[in-house]
């Protein structure tokens, strides 16, 4: 390849698109080349394109606002105003779960007032004790249980949060980390009327733990002025194509259906790397800084001599299952609701077009099932469970149709939030730190522990820009 000066990244994610014209835009003279091992870039936020049935996201992905204006505004000028579809104020988000056997709309969150009445008072009961010494989160938590019980009590940890965790990750809570509380809304619990909480809210230690009973009714004090943006013209993937026409137009290379297989490096600088397409080998030298938003668990084994003894545990496989139904689905205006229900392989179910009016074609309505799977099951089974779980739910009523049916299996799908793998990815990043390379930068998903979200990672890149400026 030319002579020159040359920035790497690797991942072709939001996070490595994102951070390659956030360089592009300060540094013009740099060239950038961007390596992504799929066919196309994209990531998570890519589409399933289905011809006359249209296309589908994987699952249910918008942007969200994060707070730093800066960023903010980059990410909205992607599009033009008048290409997004805003929603604010308490129409931001609004989701729900199915528990116990029935779609709970008023809140994402877990509703004690649902449950019978010995089972809640012992929930109350163990909440109140746990919350009376104003106990903080156990700064160092070992494990989701430790946290469950130190936020709520014993019996909200062990009646509610247990069966939830087992259900979604097919572990115990002590085995999980931490993370695994935030990645769907188990971060609080509902558990009074709304004036009694209201009152609640005014403490900030509550506040963490309680959620507002009606999510449409949140009073405006606390609802953030943070929006949602999501495209007018169905699909998420136009936030992508924005970003490949902006990267294209300054001259940033992308190579896709690549990998690099190995990195040069003088004492304390990554100097080059050899990428390997189609079996042939390209040696990039003069490397300035190298990005890399593909997982430190496979940056580790190119930089570093000897990698401790890690090891990871297997999940589930992420499965997005693609619907058309041919009424709207019957669920009172949620967005999409998380399955705490066993059996049910559903973890989320997403209702496009309750936050985009764009999504319905051909008068028939998009609805994604994603399901984490243990077992192995073919494309056939896998949609004939999605119809069955979708009757379930009770979707269906008022006599819909399911018109359309599309099982996919992700190649790298939602992480399994074990202590073991979040220790394992910890020790991978510490060798890569302690190889103590300048030029080197970790971004994207669990670049740092804990950082899942696409707007936590999409301020990470952000704060790494701003830092490096
Ligand atoms: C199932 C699921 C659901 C989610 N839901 C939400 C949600 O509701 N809200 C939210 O805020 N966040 C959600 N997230 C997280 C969000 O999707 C991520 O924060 C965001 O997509 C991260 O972008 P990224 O670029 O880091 O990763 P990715 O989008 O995963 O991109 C990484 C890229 O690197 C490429 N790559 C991997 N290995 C290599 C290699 N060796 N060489 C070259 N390229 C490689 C991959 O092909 C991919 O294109 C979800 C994540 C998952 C998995």
């Amino acid at each position: 390849m030319a002579e020159g000066k040359t920035a790497l990244f690797v991942g072709g994610g939001i996070a490595g698109l994102f951070g390659a014209l956030m360089l592009s835009e300060r540094d013009s003279r740099t060239r950038i080349v961007l390596v992504e091992r799929e066919s196309e870039v994209g990531g998570l936020l890519r589409a399933f394109d289905y011809g006359e049935h249209g296309r589908f996201d994987y699952g249910m992905h918008n942007v969200y606002d994060t707070g730093l204006t800066g960023l903010d505004e980059r990410i909205a000028g992607l599009l033009p105003d008048a290409e997004w579809q805003i929603s604010k104020g308490n129409a931001r988000d609004v989701a729900g779960i199915f528990f116990r056997g029935r779609l709970q709309t008023n809140s994402p969150y877990i509703d004690l007032r649902t449950l019978p009445a010995t089972l809640r008072q012992e929930c109350v009961t163990g909440f109140l004790d746990a919350a009376s010494n104003l106990a903080p989160e156990p700064a160092v938590a070992t494990s989701a249980a430790d946290v469950a019980r130190a936020k709520y009590g014993a019996a909200i940890a062990e009646n509610l949060i247990r069966p939830v965790l087992q259900k979604l990750y097919r572990r115990d809570p002590e085995d999980l980390d931490p993370l695994a509380l935030r990645l769907t809304a188990l971060g609080r619990v509902v558990m009074f009327s709304e004036p009694l909480t209201l009152e609640l809210m005014r403490s900030a230690y509550l506040r963490g733990r309680v959620a507002y009973p009606e999510q449409r009714r949140l009073p405006a004090e606390f609802v953030p002025s943070l929006r949602t943006y999501y495209p007018k013209n169905y699909g998420i993937h136009h936030v992508i194509d924005a970003l490949k026409a902006r990267l294209a137009r300054r001259n940033v290379a992308i190579m896709t259906g690549a990998q690099v297989v190995t990195i040069d490096r003088d004492d304390r600088r990554v100097t080059g790397a050899t990428i390997e397409r189609k079996g042939e080998r390209t040696i990039l030298e003069g490397i300035t800084d190298l990005y890399w938003s593909a997982g430190p668990q496979f940056l580790a084994p190119l930089v570093a001599g000897k990698l401790p003894p890690v090891t990871f545990e297997r999940g589930a496989r992420t499965v997005v299952v693609n619907m058309l139904l041919d009424r709207q689905p019957a669920m009172d205006g949620l967005y999409y609701f998380y399955c705490y229900e066993p059996g049910f392989d559903t973890f989320r179910l997403t209702n496009f077009t309750a936050y985009c009016d764009g999504a319905p074609r051909n008068g028939l309505f998009p609805v994604s099932l994603e399901f984490l799977t243990y077992e192995q099951k073919d494309r056939p089974a896998l949609e004939a469970q999605a119809r069955s779980e979708a009757e379930r739910f009770g979707i269906l009523s008022r006599g819909a149709t399911i018109k359309f049916c599309r099982a996919e299996t992700l190649a790298s799908g939602f992480p399994l939030p074990s202590v073991t793998n979040m220790k394992s990815l910890s020790a991978l990043r510490q060798v890569i730190e302690d190889c103590d390379i300048e030029n080197l930068h970790l971004l994207g998903i669990l670049a740092e522990p804990g950082l899942f979200f696409q707007g936590d990672v999409l301020k990470h890149v952000y704060r790494t820009f701003e830092r490096t400026a």
